[in-house]
């Protein structure tokens, strides 16, 4: 049973308008900004260090916060991450997924950056986010947390070089 999240109402499941309240919900994809870091014919994987999908292999990103433009999370969240400020190239594109948050599987809205460490800088990984980080041959991708991420790295495969900074 659901509960309308303006008058606390029983209500449906989203897409659905609150019986007492007429509050209507839906189910939209929530943004993410993702970074494939790039160097020649490899890129940066890092090993998730929290659920969902920890130890697996993933791409550096996260949501959006507020009204944070997906290329903008996926800066931030680099630098969070990696410590650095990246250089950013072409946007690869972006793919539908299912993330599994609080008890719910969730669609999101995952949006890639082709991106590079700026020469002189050094990557410091922040152990909260990531446990291990490997430069992996896009020819031979280890298995990826998201799918979406798979895809984006078949997008990047067939053309790497017009996407580089
Ligand atoms: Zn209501």
């Amino acid at each position: 049973m659901r509960h309308c999240p303006r008058c606390g109402a029983s209500s449906d499941a989203p897409p659905a308008a609150c019986p007492a309240c007429g509050y209507e919900t839906f189910v939209n994809p929530r943004p993410t900004g993702t970074v494939v870091v790039l160097d020649g014919d490899r890129f940066l994987v890092i090993r998730r260090a929290r659920p969902p999908q920890q130890g697996l292999w993933e791409l550096p990103g996260g949501f959006c916060d507020g009204w944070e433009h997906p290329r903008d999370a996926a800066a931030r969240e680099a630098r969070e991450e990696l410590g650095v400020d990246l250089d950013f190239g072409a946007f690869i594109g972006m793919w539908i997924g299912a993330y599994e948050f609080q008890d719910e599987t969730v669609p999101v809205l995952d949006c890639f950056w082709a991106t590079r460490v700026p020469a002189g800088a050094a990557i410091t990984l922040d152990p909260a986010e990531g446990s291990a980080l490997a430069w992996v041959p896009l020819s031979d991708p280890p298995p990826l947390a998201f799918p979406t991420m798979e895809s984006a790295i078949r997008e990047v495969r067939r053309s790497p070089g017009r996407l580089v900074p």
